[in-house]
């Protein structure tokens, strides 16, 4: 079986992984070289979100997102504004914490 070979090969020989290295001037805050962002977690300011709490997922939603929760968060940069994480965990969810301190 050439094509098994070919493709040991093409694994072994590690040119797929090796993308070039450029500075990626969006990890940075700003673009400044060494700056970090500032993340916070705020609740996303899109029409569908306005005014809902996060809550426990509805049957297709946890079917689609595998997620028991569903979030209306976001984090974004405070200081640029840059969203950081279109979406993050139940764990991390304020409005989560609040219904688990019980
Ligand atoms: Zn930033
Ligand atoms: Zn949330």
């Amino acid at each position: 079986m050439s094509w098994t070979k070919d493709r040991k090969e093409i694994l072994a020989s590690d040119t797929w992984k090796k993308a070039p290295a450029k500075k990626d001037k969006k990890h940075f805050c700003g673009g400044k070289p060494g700056r970090f962002h500032k993340p916070e977690i705020v609740r996303r300011n899109e029409n569908y979100a306005l005014g809902k709490a996060c809550s426990t997922a509805p049957e297709w939603k946890r079917v689609l997102f595998g997620s028991n929760w569903y979030c209306y968060h976001q984090e974004i940069c405070s200081r640029c504004g840059k969203i950081l994480r279109h979406y993050i965990t139940e764990q991390e969810c304020p409005d989560r914490a609040s219904v688990a301190q019980r």
